[in-house]
């Protein structure tokens, strides 16, 4: 569904992404795991052209993107939902008008078939009895499943999360993760940044560990949490524990 081939990336004369090759299967859940700045949320973005390689290739779906062209770019980010760790809900739009707005904008739907299909999909978040409410009137995590609805709503192949709940309360970053748990049952194919390890471990096919803007280690969660290879990845797993 996606493949990542020799990507580098800089900012400015900064080297952040060092020759990353990454494959991610029809289905599959990948988790990206790794210290703050080591990379990850760059990679991820390059997986819908938000940022663009300084060389390498993306492709997703069979599309390949280049850095010149700009349509080209639009139509791999319409492949893919993605989801962010500070939401970014349109704050005077009710929780139902926010998913409804790709429907009606991008998709060109009729009000009436995207109310139907917002609907359904708050339905299937959890949040029917909310869906009246602005994004003020909402739980951190509340907004958040919002947000995973909206992507929902494009019909994406591939879901993207970064850090989905590292903005949350304790107590609210499981309904977040439950849904996205659900979502991975489903075949849903999903990349995921975060910090949080015991989800990892339970959702990810494979965990991809970056170190200094390189996939250090990929594995199972068997393999990564019970028998990391490399010192860069026993220090992170140290560090956590
Ligand atoms: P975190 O877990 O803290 O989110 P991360 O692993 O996702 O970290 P990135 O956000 O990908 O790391 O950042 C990798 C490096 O690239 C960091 O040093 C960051 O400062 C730098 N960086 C990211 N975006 C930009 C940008 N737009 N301009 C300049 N530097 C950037």
């Amino acid at each position: 569904m996606i493949e990542m081939r020799d990507i580098h990336k800089s900012f400015g004369d900064k080297a952040v992404i060092k020759g990353v090759d990454l494959e991610v299967r029809d289905g599959e859940v990948v988790v990206l795991i790794g210290r703050s700045g080591s990379g990850k949320t760059t990679l991820l973005r390059m997986m819908n052209a938000l940022e663009l390689p300084t060389s390498g290739t993306v492709t997703v779906d069979g599309l390949t993107y280049s850095s010149s062209n700009k349509r080209s770019q639009i139509a791999v980010r319409q492949k893919s939902g993605m989801v962010f760790q500070n939401y970014q809900l349109f704050p005077h739009k009710t929780a139902l008008e926010n998913v409804m707005e790709g429907l009606t904008i991008v998709k060109k739907m009729s009000k009436e078939e995207a109310r139907r299909i917002a609907e359904d999909l708050l339905m299937k978040v959890g949040l029917q009895n909310v869906q009246h409410q602005y994004p003020a009137g909402l739980s951190g995590g509340q907004q958040q499943r919002v947000g995973i609805a909206r992507a929902l709503a494009m019909n994406p192949k591939v879901m993207l999360f970064d850090e989905p709940t590292s903005a949350l309360d304790p107590e609210l970053v499981n309904d977040v993760l439950n849904v996205m748990n659900e979502l991975a049952k489903e075949g849903m194919t999903m990349v995921i940044v975060t910090h949080e390890m015991n989800f990892a471990k339970k959702v990810a096919n494979r965990i991809a560990f970056i170190h200094e803007g390189q996939i250090a280690e990929m594995g199972t969660p068997d393999e990564i949490f019970g028998s990391p290879q490399t010192e860069p990845l026993k220090r992170f797993l140290n560090v956590i524990e």
